[in-house]
């Protein structure tokens, strides 16, 4: 199955996040002004809620995280808002002209009518035998509500409800629709999916280190310019080196990237006065940016999934390092 979502940053920062005990339930919340969010989503990649939702949802197509039932949101038809108004009317006529009115029973005489028609200034007198209602509970009972229309006379304990959304769209009962918002958490088999997808320099940036290298993933370093430039991984001579040996910038997409970013990683690597740049790109470079690339004298590794990205960039990163030139490159002399 084409993964589409797993290697965004937002993406790769949840499973991160999952990966380090952070997180291993997506709660839901529901509310009037926001709709669905996924809060934990927003605060660990900074996405909207909309985004959110849509990126749990991606990554359970993906078959990372499995969703389970949480809540439910009743929406319009129509355009999916869950902001309503209720308006009532008249299931014989139609008519919006209606009452709400406490409906009693006189217990003597059996008269049911609604309390206006009890009422006589300040006292409640039964219309039927003309005596007074005096106490609740003892010779009058209240029957609930009843809704009466003006316009044709009907009673009814429950009138038509009318639900208007935010954009004028008007439902009764049967149209509304029930939304499911559901949690989402790691799927049973999406523990290997994240083992695979991950992509997680540290253990390369250790295994640099183990060799003699001094090395960050990811880094933030300042170039020449000034400008802080971000890298997935960086590689130093030793600690103390000026300028760094080879420096990574990872890119992904669900097809082949482009020269763009080609461009893009030159400019921050030269720089950086880097000694070697590695381009390393999940699925692939188009034929144009590849030949760029390798114009420009730059690593250029590929592979179809984080894992195999990772072990091809710890391949090529031990090769590349152990050339004297590169290892040795000498910092320029200003900046
Ligand atoms: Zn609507
Ligand atoms: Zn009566
Ligand atoms: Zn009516």
């Amino acid at each position: 199955m084409e993964k589409k979502v797993i290697h965004r940053r937002e993406a790769q920062l949840l499973l991160r996040a999952i990966k380090e005990g952070r997180i291993s339930f997506f709660k839901p919340l529901v509310s009037f002004s926001g709709g669905v969010h996924y809060p934990e989503v927003q605060e660990i990649t900074g996405a909207d809620p909309h985004e959110s939702a849509e990126l749990l949802e991606s990554l359970e197509r993906e078959g990372i995280l499995a969703s389970e039932e949480a809540e439910n949101l009743i929406v319009c038809p129509v355009c999916g808002s869950h902001q309503f108004f209720i308006q009532i009317r008249c299931r014989t006529c139609g008519s919006m002209k209606i009452s709400k009115a406490p409906m009693l029973e006189h217990l003597k005489c059996g008269m049911i009518e609604t309390e206006d028609v009890f009422r006589q200034g300040d006292r409640l007198v039964c219309p039927k035998c003309r005596k007074p209602l005096t106490a609740i509970g003892v010779d009058y009972r209240k029957h609930g509500y009843f809704y009466h229309c003006s316009s044709c006379g009907r009673f009814d304990p429950s009138p038509e409800k009318r639900y208007i959304c935010q954009n004028g769209h008007s439902s009764g009962d049967s149209d509304l629709q029930l939304k499911r918002v559901p949690g989402y958490r790691l799927s049973p088999g999406g523990l290997a999916i994240l083992e695979k997808e991950l992509i997680d320099l540290g253990r390369v940036a250790q295994r640099l280190q183990s060799l003699g290298f001094y090395a960050e993933a990811p880094a933030r370093i300042r170039g020449k310019s000034g400008v802080v430039h971000e890298f997935d991984l960086v590689v130093w001579g030793s600690k103390d080196s000026a300028v760094p040996s080879a420096a990574v910038s990872i890119y992904a997409s669900d097809r082949p990237l482009d020269s763009m970013i080609v461009l893009a990683t030159m400019a921050k690597s030269i720089d950086v006065a880097s000694g070697a740049t590695l381009i390393a790109a999940i699925p692939s470079l188009d034929q144009p940016a590849r030949n760029l690339a390798e114009g420009y004298g730059m690593q250029v590794v590929e592979a179809g999934s984080a894992s195999d990205l990772i072990e091809e960039i710890r391949t090529r990163l031990e090769g590349v390092l152990q050339k004297p030139e590169v290892v040795r490159s000498t910092p320029p002399e200003t900046y």
